[in-house]
C-alpha cells in the first residue's frame, strides 16, 4: 500500500501549500482521501481524476472538502452517464449542506451532473478493488470519521481531524502507520472547557500512536510557520520512537 500526502495544511494553509489530500493506493485501487482547497491542481499533476475509484471526505469542514467544487471543473459541462461519473462518499448526513453549496456555487446539479454522490454509515467498511476503507468516529468541532485502510496485509489509519478520544485509540491501534493530525501548538489554540476539543497536540498523537503500537507515526495537518521540529520532538518523546513530517508530495510504502 502507498501512501501520497497531495498536500496537508491546516485549515489556515502555510505559505504555497494547499490543504488536507491523500492519495492512497493498495490492492488494486487508487483512492483519494478528503480535498481540501489546492488539492485538485496537485492531484492533476499526476491523475486525472477518471483515474480515482473514489474520493472519500472525512468531515465538512472547508479545509477537507471545499475543492470538489473545483473538481467538478475538470468533467465535460453535461451530465454524465452512470460509468463516466465518478464516485464521491461524503459523511453521514452531508447531503443538504452539499446541496446546499453546490446551489451557492452554480446550481444543484453541480455535482450530481459528474459524481456519483453516496454518504457512508460512520461504521461499515467500504471496498474499492481489495482496498477496504473502514471509518471511525472521532471528537471533532462537528462530525468527522478517520479512516482506516486496509489492502495487502497492511495497515494506514488516518484520524482526519480529532481531539483526544476512543476513535483516536481505536484507529492507532495496530496501524502499520497512523497518520495523525498535530493542528496544536498549545491547549489555548483548542476550544475552551465547557466546549469540547477538537484536534492534537503532537504530543497526544505520540500517545496514541504509542498505546496503539503503531509501526510508524506521520503527523500531519500542522502549522510550520516556525518549521516543524518542534512537532516532530515533541511527538517523537511521547511515542518513543522516530516521528516524520507529512512532507508535501512525500510518498510512504507501508
Ligand atoms: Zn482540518
Ligand atoms: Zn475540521
Amino acid at each position: 500500500m502507498r501512501l501520497t500526502v497531495l498536500r496537508r495544511s491546516p485549515a489556515r494553509p502555510n505559505p504555497g501549500e494547499a490543504c488536507a489530500g491523500y492519495l492512497v493506493e493498495g490492492g488494486g485501487a487508487r483512492v483519494l482521501v478528503d480535498i481540501g482547497p489546492g488539492i485538485v491542481a496537485q492531484l492533476l499533476l499526476r491523475h486525472h481524476p477518471a483515474e480515482l475509484d473514489a474520493v472519500i471526505v472525512s468531515h465538512m469542514h472547508a479545509d477537507h472538502m471545499l475543492d470538489l467544487v473545483t473538481l467538478r471543473y475538470v468533467y465535460p459541462w453535461r451530465r454524465l452517464t452512470g460509468r463516466e461519473r465518478l464516485r464521491v462518499v461524503m459523511p453521514p448526513g452531508s447531503a443538504d449542506q452539499l446541496l446546499s453549496l453546490a446551489r451557492g456555487v452554480g446550481g444543484a446539479s453541480h455535482f450530481e451532473d459528474a459524481f456519483e454522490l453516496s454518504e457512508h454509515d460512520g461504521a461499515s467498511s467500504l471496498s474499492f478493488g481489495a482496498l477496504t476503507v473502514t471509518p471511525r468516529e472521532t471528537q471533532h468541532y462537528i462530525p468527522c470519521w478517520g479512516f482506516r485502510l486496509e489492502a495487502d496485509g497492511r495497515r494506514l489509519a488516518y484520524t482526519a481531524d480529532t481531539a483526544p478520544c476512543v476513535g483516536l485509540d481505536d484507529l492507532a491501534t495496530g496501524a502499520d502507520l497512523l497518520l495523525s493530525e498535530a493542528t496544536l501548538r498549545s491547549l489555548d489554540e483548542d476550544a475552551q472547557p465547557p466546549e469540547p476539543r477538537g484536534h492534537l497536540l503532537p504530543s497526544e498523537a505520540g500517545d496514541a500512536a504509542r498505546d496503539g503500537h503503531a509501526g510508524r507515526l506521520v503527523l500531519t495537518h500542522l502549522p510550520v510557520d516556525e518549521g516543524a521540529d518542534w512537532f516532530r520532538t515533541s511527538a517523537a518523546e511521547a511515542f518513543g520512537g522516530d516521528v516524520e513530517i507529512a512532507e508535501p508530495a512525500a510518498t510512504y510504502e507501508i
